[in-house]
């Protein structure tokens, strides 16, 4: 913290004593963002190379997100669902005729979306495919993220989110990702009612499967009528170089969740499509959420996703993450093992005797004016907004090289 100035010490010091410590955020104070770039509190000016997760697809403060969001601030934010709204049958119409479902439950924060999507497929698995009570398993991927509920963590095979927060939920089988073997032998069981998977896997680092992994996985998930669920909250939104990245396979998961981009970054909203055969079988009062479709997030979802549509950014995301990785491996670093990711969703990982080495890389990239941030140890993730030009692109390429020189 030495090179830092006094006003962002205070802060990060404030922060540090009212805060639960749940995160090893970079020492940087940041107070203004628009489009690629963030400011910190002493004025500077960075790339913003980690876009809220994946959350700022759109870029930061998008002005048509940003108008949605001020004006129907000004007129109704919540009804609860207890009442109609004139803005839910709109949203829901248009996300479902967007991605080609019949129905969506819409939540708030992307957990929420998955555990409502474990919902459905366990009581689908009872009504529909007549799995004893009680008995239903999901299958889930090692090294998965889906969120942080003591449920979606019942499954993770991270120590880090997991230990000291037992007992866990039943009702998992866990197998390897990438590994078709593997889930042909788990969907032996009769039990099985579904498939939760991350088309890439994001938090594990930018784990990309061989290609013809989803579309193989969903026709084994269709022969042993089991529900294929991808969680595109982190992949989706454009951000591999399509709409969804089950796109990249022509798979249409049975039961799609969309989270984090679907505000651009300005409101938890998240989302859970499916057909009717699956969405209908929960009834008046068995799931929701208070917030859940609220009118500011309708209106500003659709925004949200007017913006992907109309600014190309899926196209954008395709063309400038093959520059960025070529950018990346033609620099032929000692210090970098292996480039990976698809669209602008891509990951490097360091090779250096320093196990720190991730981290300090991050710190320089920091005082060159980019942000980023490691994951397990020894990657770093890159995954800037869509927005991003070809020759920002090129800067940031060389703002690493610099970086990694400075190492
Ligand atoms: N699923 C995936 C694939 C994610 O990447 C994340 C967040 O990083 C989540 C679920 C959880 O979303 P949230 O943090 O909004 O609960």
């Amino acid at each position: 913290m030495s090179n830092l100035s006094e006003q962002t010490r205070a802060y990060i010091e404030k922060e540090e004593q009212y805060g639960a410590h749940n995160y090893h955020p970079l020492p940087v104070v940041l107070n203004k963002g628009e489009g690629v770039y963030v400011w910190d509190v002493d004025g500077k000016k960075y790339y913003d190379f980690l876009s809220g997760y994946s959350a700022v697809n759109q870029g930061h403060c998008h002005p048509a997100i940003v108008k949605a969001l001020c004006d129907q601030a000004q007129v109704l934010t919540l009804t609860s669902r207890a009442f109609h709204s004139d803005l839910l049958g709109e949203y829901s119409e248009y996300i479902t005729k967007l991605f080609g479902y019949e129905k969506v439950l819409p939540m708030n924060s992307g957990v929420e979306a998955v555990e409502t999507a474990i919902k459905l497929a366990r009581r689908w698995a009872y009504v529909k495919k007549g799995v004893p009570q009680d008995e239903a398993l999901v299958i889930t991927a090692k090294d998965n993220f889906h969120g942080r509920t003591l449920n979606v963590i019942s499954f993770s095979t991270d120590p880090s989110a997991k230990a000291g927060f037992g007992p866990f939920m039943p009702g998992y089988d866990v197998v390897s990702y990438n590994d078709l073997p593997a889930l042909e032998k788990a969907l032996q069981n009769k039990n099985v009612a579904a498939f939760l998977v991350e088309p890439i896997q994001g938090e594990a680092g930018v784990y990309v499967p061989d290609e013809g992994y989803l579309s193989k996985a969903y026709e084994l998930c269709k022969a042993a009528n089991v529900l294929f669920i991808g969680d595109e909250i982190q992949t989706g939104l454009a951000r591999t170089g399509k709409m969804l990245a089950c796109d990249h396979e022509n798979v249409r998961p049975d039961i799609l969740i969309l989270g984090k981009a679907l505000s651009g970054g300005t409101l938890p909203i998240s989302a859970v499509l499916a057909d009717d055969e699956i969405m209908l079988n929960i009834k008046p009062g068995e799931h929701g959420s208070t917030y859940g479709g609220n009118p500011l997030a309708c209106k500003v979802a659709i925004a949200a996703l007017e913006v992907l549509k109309q600014e190309n950014l899926a196209e954008n995301a395709e063309q400038l993450g093959n520059l960025f990785r070529e950018g990346i491996r033609n620099l032929n670093h000692p210090n970098i093992a292996l480039v990976r990711g698809k669209g602008l969703l891509n990951a490097i990982i360091i090779k250096h005797d320093d196990p720190d080495a991730a981290w300090n890389l991050c710190l320089l990239l920091k005082e060159n004016g980019l942000l980023a941030k490691p994951t397990h140890g020894d990657k770093i993730r890159f995954a800037p907004p869509l927005v991003i030009t070809q020759a920002q692109i090129e800067e940031c390429i060389q703002i690493i090289k610099k970086s990694l020189e400075q190492l």
